[in-house]
């Protein structure tokens, strides 16, 4: 008898904004040890589909940072922005489902109306456009052109109770009325939404494991429901902790003096911040410098599980630490 393995398939999915921070390459790392440490492949995908947002050469220095610090990938460069008429075309199924419907509600509007409760920054959008007459629809539409926004099953519906294991945070469940409501699949400018975008992506690139920052946690429920209604298989996901700077504040590509442009700069070698990012999670001792291949045997969720919390990043001791 003979059994199939099926080899985890990661992703990396930059989205090409600035350049890459300490916290990005950590979830890098962490993507690629557990793919490749399986035996396992990873894909490049850039994920430039809002064009206010692009940088062409951003793209390609993220791609370089990653190949410095010595993460490979096995297909790409995707770039989304290249890829929207396979979105336009999983809108319009589900379109043909019945379940998308034209959203008029402007930024304020929505802010205005959010519940208290939404987690993460994510706003329970209350409905407000689901039930337009055809005549309310054809006149909001003389003045904004709309987004588009996916029905989702109502609060006592199963089909919107989505459950899954997260490689890290363990058993997650989420009723979608209750997190997010019905949620974009299209901007009012076009521009594809980016839970819609990475679901097909993932699909179509063959991803089965997806590994990211844990802000995105929350976003994996809308993503397995969009998957399910598409015919695909959702991917399994692990959330890996974030570095934040004191005071709880996401490390982010604002954060110049922590991104690998500055840390190149300073002669810092990549085994040096490899090593680094590796001992946050308990898989290098402290001044240990470390390509990415050596911590292939040294890999185990069990040990992101154990430091799942925020990892505090202050600026200051971290360079001191690089400039020894
Ligand atoms: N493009 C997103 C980012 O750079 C990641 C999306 C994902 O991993 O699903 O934060």
């Amino acid at each position: 008898m003979s059994t199939t393995v099926t080899l985890p398939r990661g992703r990396f999915a930059p989205t090409p904004s600035g350049r890459m921070h300490l916290g990005n390459a950590f979830s890098a790392l962490m993507a690629w040890l557990s793919a490749k440490s399986q035996a396992g492949s990873m894909v490049m995908r850039i994920e430039d589909l809002d064009p206010r947002a692009k940088h062409a050469d951003y793209a390609q220095t993220l791609m370089d940072d990653l190949g410095w610090l010595g993460l490979s990938w096995d297909e790409g460069p995707y770039y989304q922005s290249e890829r929207y008429a396979i979105y336009q075309k999983a809108i319009e199924r589900l379109q043909d489902m019945g379940l998308i419907y034209p959203c008029f509600c402007t930024r304020s509007e929505l802010h205005a109306a959010t519940a208290p409760h939404a987690s993460d920054g994510t706003y329970l959008y209350q409905g407000t456009c689901r039930n337009l007459t055809p005549g309310q629809v054809a006149q909001k539409s003389l003045v904004r052109p709309p987004a588009l926004r996916l029905r989702v099953p109502d609060a006592n519906d199963p089909r919107g109770t989505i459950s899954f294991d997260d490689l890290c945070f363990g058993h997650q469940t989420e009723v979608l009325a209750h997190e997010c409501g019905d949620f974009l699949v299209r901007r009012s400018d076009g521009v594809v939404a980016y839970q819609l975008a990475v679901v097909v992506d993932d699909a179509l690139m063959g991803v089965n494991q997806v590994v990211r920052g844990s802000d995105l946690l929350g976003s994996s429920a809308r993503q397995t429901y969009l998957a399910r209604l598409l015919g695909y298989e959702a991917p399994s996901y692990g959330h890996v902790p974030l570095l934040v700077a004191p005071g709880g504040r996401r490390l982010s590509k604002r954060d110049r003096d922590l991104d690998l442009g500055a840390l190149r700069a300073m002669g810092v070698r990549p085994e040096r911040i490899v090593g680094w990012l590796a001992s946050q999670v308990g898989m290098a001792e402290p001044g240990e410098e470390l390509a990415p291949e050596d911590l292939l045997p040294r890999f185990d969720w069990e040990k992101v599980q154990a430091h799942h919390d925020d990892i505090l990043v202050d600026a200051e001791s971290v360079l001191e630490y690089f400039r020894a």
